[in-house]
């Protein structure tokens, strides 16, 4: 049987997908007997232009990870779109913009001053920015456009299948490479590695359903390690986020859960299912005690939607910015 031919890229994230796939291990020679790698950044040496010269469609099955965020990962997403018949936006980022996409609470003015010139590890006295376009003697250097708004893979280009984690659990990596290898891929649009329900349904934190009149950071209690971190006052995005890491953070890391499978089965914007399922553990019925309640929890959006405000009904903060 001919092998499939397989990219993978990275756009705008971190890297850590690309372990993710590094770490599956002898998980890499089952990769190597069902595929060629054409493209992989990360591991490899080919170049854009190998890719550019393919006919349409003649890659088998392109792992994206990372959103866009410039316009060399818009490029490259696009391309890596036409070139492939099956596309899987693989990991926070390329599903709902990820950490990345929390920049969407900023302009990109904003966010160049703040890493170029206002970071306290950042030496530059006269203030310099990065420029598009910079003539030197050698010629004329030119690096990609940074946008003002951090988009998911699926924003800019049709996805088939989503794979989401921050990174995506190994054993689920391994797993949707066994589902590629077998064929037995399901219909379009689906997640892939990761489980049907919440991470509340598989969760082996004793749950008591327990009311709150304040909410805490895990650094501001002795919380007890064997029971569930929300009765504890411990915000843990557990009822708004699709199972399937293995409790990676709630169970074997002893840490409350930040949501990065994104949103759990039959709901669009993570955020507002974690808001509802806050409400409920709110010890008050009066107004004026659950706003001051609501008010201890620090950075709200950056804690609601983590991995997910570019993909979020909220999708950025307002700006007249274009794109
Ligand atoms: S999903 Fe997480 S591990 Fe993957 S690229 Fe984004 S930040 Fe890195
Ligand atoms: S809220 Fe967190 S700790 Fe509690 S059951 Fe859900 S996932 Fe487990």
């Amino acid at each position: 049987m001919a092998k499939l031919k397989l990219a993978i890229y990275w756009a705008a994230g971190c890297g850590g997908c690309d372990v993710a796939i590094l770490d599956t291990n002898e998980g890499l020679l089952k990769i190597a007997e069902i595929a060629d790698i054409v493209l992989w950044p990360v591991a490899t040496d080919h170049k854009y232009e190998e890719i550019e010269k393919m006919a349409d469609g003649a890659i088998d099955i392109c792992l994206i990870n990372g959103g866009v965020r410039n316009s060399e990962n818009e490029h490259m997403t696009k391309l890596l779109r036409a070139k492939s018949k099956i596309v899987v936006a693989m990991g926070a980022c390329a599903h709902q913009g990820g950490i990345p996409g929390l920049a969407n609470l900023f302009t990109k003015e904003t966010v160049l001053n703040r890493a170029y010139r206002e970071t306290p590890s950042t030496e530059n006295p006269d203030g310099i920015l990065p420029v598009q376009r910079f003539s030197a003697q050698e010629g004329e250097l030119i690096i990609p456009e940074f946008y003002n708004t951090v988009l998911p893979t699926a924003a800019v280009v049709d996805v088939d299948y989503f794979m989401p984690g921050c990174p995506p659990a190994i054993h689920q990596v391994a797993a949707v490479v066994d589902i590629i290898a077998k064929g037995d891929l399901p219909p379009k649009g689906a997640v892939i590695g990761a489980s049907d329900k919440t991470l509340c349904d598989e969760c082996t934190r004793p749950k008591e359903d327990r009311k709150v009149k304040k909410f805490y950071r895990p650094h501001e209690i002795i919380f007890d390690n064997q029971k569930c971190f929300l009765d504890q006052g411990i915000i843990c995005l557990g009822p708004a986020t699709r199972g399937g890491c293995g409790n990676r953070c709630t169970v074997k890391s002893n840490m409350p859960c930040r949501g990065c499978y994104g949103p759990a089965p039959k709901v669009h914007d993570q955020g507002t299912k974690f808001l509802s399922a806050l409400a409920s553990v709110i010890d008050s019925n009066d107004p004026a005690e659950i706003n001051s309640i609501v008010s201890q929890i620090a950075d709200p959006v950056g804690t609601f939607y983590r991995f997910g405000l570019a993909a979020s009904y909220l999708r950025r903060k307002r700006s007249n910015e274009k794109n």
